[in-house]
């Protein structure tokens, strides 16, 4: 297990100047026009597919690093350029770790790649949870797989809401209710393949921001798939169910839920977009700051002015601590005993969305029109307290961590 390190190692550094390159000249540069015209960046996806950094490999090879500071470091750096359009290029990733978590060897070695396509052919895949009566309620999910044990087959109905890349994706992961009285115990996941009938795009969202991101509804109306699209197989379903339901016959004692285990690891990657997008804002303001006069003076002359941007960078600085701990945890197994994940989440998110109000604030009249990438940064920074988890819903569970009391 690797020590807890605050200093990059040389193989670390390198790849995030290179991330950091790419984010400044190819994504960075592209962001307002994607942002306009609210479509998947596809030849930014192509580029990004070319240099190697859209890809498994590149995700695994993060994903996997030791000291857990693969992950977070990319993320950083590709939300630093534009946070639209470095969703577009990670969002396949959502996907592709829903596989990786629960999917066996052969379904990890079939689906994963046709996520992402080739350099000449990129996909995208989507991961569906979401429902419009299941946000933050999980447990309400209705929408229903069946088995049809005849034709080893699951037929899958329902509507799915607010799916990054949903209907434009190659591959499809479908979070799905097949026991109905476990309430979340009861859902497991299904690969829907390409071109499977039945599964269409429902309505495309125009978004207050990350607009370069495809987010749509996704219609499942009798999906059939093969019985080998559920993830992990029907043995080890079989298995969990019925320990579920012994857990339940015994009186609903407590159990540490695999999926809140789950949570706490990759919330930390959020966050990791969160600092990502909050630094680019802070630089953009600091850099205006110090060539701005008013008064006779660079407007940073003035504490009112200063000490926001000393407090901005402490804020961003103090982010980026909470989400290298959570995620060395996540990597060096250690428990999330006072929910650290989802306090690195709550914490970076939260400083987005304030240092980048506070930069429209120090550009003036400026950081209120498009001229300007603080007006984006500060709409893109929304989306951090409400996806993969509300901030209501962090200090929820950090709540319940801490208390070990049901709180609501
Ligand atoms: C751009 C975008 C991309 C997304 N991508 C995906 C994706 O790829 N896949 C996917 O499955 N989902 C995705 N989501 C869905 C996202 O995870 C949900 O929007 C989020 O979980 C919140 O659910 P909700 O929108 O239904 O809000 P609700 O759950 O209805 O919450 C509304 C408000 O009530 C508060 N609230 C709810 N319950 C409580 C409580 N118990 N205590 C205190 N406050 C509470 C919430 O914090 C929030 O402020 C995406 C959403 C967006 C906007």
């Amino acid at each position: 297990m690797a020590e807890f390190t605050m200093e990059l190692n040389d193989e670390q550094k390198e790849v995030r100047d290179w991330l950091h390159g790419f984010a400044a000249d190819v994504i960075r540069p592209a962001a307002a026009e994607w942002d306009e015209r609210e479509e998947t960046p596809w030849p930014v996806i192509q580029e990004a597919a070319k240099v190697g950094i859209y890809s498994l490999d590149f995700y695994a090879q993060q994903y996997f690093d030791p000291t857990g500071l693969g992950i977070p470091m990319a993320m950083e750096e590709l939300f630093w350029g534009d946070a639209g359009i470095a969703l577009s290029i990670v969002g396949t990733g959502l996907a592709a770790v829903g596989v990786l978590a629960n999917g066996t060897e052969e379904q990890i070695g079939t689906w994963i790649p046709q996520m992402y396509g080739d350099p000449s052919d990129v996909k995208v895949a989507a991961f569906c949870s979401s429902e419009p009566d299941a946000g933050s309620d999980v447990a309400s999910m209705r929408t229903r797989a069946v088995y049809d044990e005849a034709k080893d087959e699951w037929v899958i109905n329902g509507t799915k809401t607010w799916a990054t890349n949903g209907g434009i994706a190659n591959v499809h992961v479908v979070v799905a209710v097949v026991d109905p009285e476990l309430g979340s115990k009861g859902h497991a996941s299904f690969i829907v393949p390409p071109g499977t009938p039945g599964l269409t795009q429902g309505q495309k969202f125009k978004k207050h921001g990350i607009r370069a991101s495809h987010t749509a509804e996704v219609v499942l109306d009798g999906v059939r798939v093969p019985g080998s699209c559920l993830l992990g197989g029907k043995e080890k379903l079989d298995e969990r169910l019925a320990r579920a339901r012994e857990r339940a016959r015994q009186g609903g004692e407590r159990v540490k839920n695999a999926a809140m285990a789950t949570f706490e690891a990759s919330r930390p990657a959020v966050g990791a977009m969160a600092v990502g997008t909050a630094r680019a804002a802070y630089e953009v303001a600091l850099d205006y700051a110090k060539t701005r006069e008013q008064f006779g003076r660079p407007i940073i002359d003035n504490q009112g002015v200063a000490f926001q941007l000393a407090d901005m960078r402490t804020q961003i600085d103090a982010a980026r601590l909470l989400v290298w701990r959570a995620s060395w945890m996540a990597v060096s197994g250690k428990p999330f005993t006072a929910a650290e994940g989802s306090m690195s989440k709550l914490f970076a998110s939260e400083t987005a969305k304030k240092v980048t109000a506070q930069a429209v604030q120090i550009l003036g009249g400026n950081g209120y029109t498009r001229e300007y990438p603080v007006e984006r940064m500060h709409r893109d920074a929304a989306i951090y307290t409400i996806f993969e988890g509300t901030s209501e819903i962090q200090r929820l569970v950090i709540a319940r961590t801490l208390s070990g009391m049901p709180i609501r």
